[in-house]
């Protein structure tokens, strides 16, 4: 991954870190809103983003993944599944910055 988007998701994150569930659950639906403008190709892709991530887990498990994310930042892993090591899609980072998972990851964990 670029310098320049690490760069932008560790911002992302940093602000991330003292917002409370709420105040992250409506950043995440501002970044969804903005990709349903893109185009009929993207809302694809953005469908596979849930927002529900956020809404199910605590205030604390959310801050958990973002100071986790910064870590991977930090030790050059960030961006790629903590299952099957695939790149996470830029636009599912940049929904959900703190995910350690891709979508077919995300959805076994559920399982
Ligand atoms: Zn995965």
């Amino acid at each position: 991954m670029k310098n320049k988007c690490l760069q932008r998701y560790q911002q992302t994150l940093l602000m991330m870190q003292d917002r409370s569930r709420d105040e992250i659950s409506r950043m995440i639906q501002v970044v969804l809103d903005n990709d349903m403008a893109v185009g009929e190709h993207d809302r694809c892709v953005s469908e596979s983003i849930d927002k529900e991530l956020v809404l199910e887990h605590t205030e604390q498990a959310i801050q958990n993944m973002v100071c986790n994310a910064l870590t991977r930042i930090e030790d050059g892993t960030y961006g790629r599944c903590l299952q099957c090591f695939h790149v996470i899609p830029q636009v599912r980072l940049s929904a959900i910055p703190f995910t350690p998972y891709c979508v077919s990851c995300e959805r076994e964990q559920e399982k």
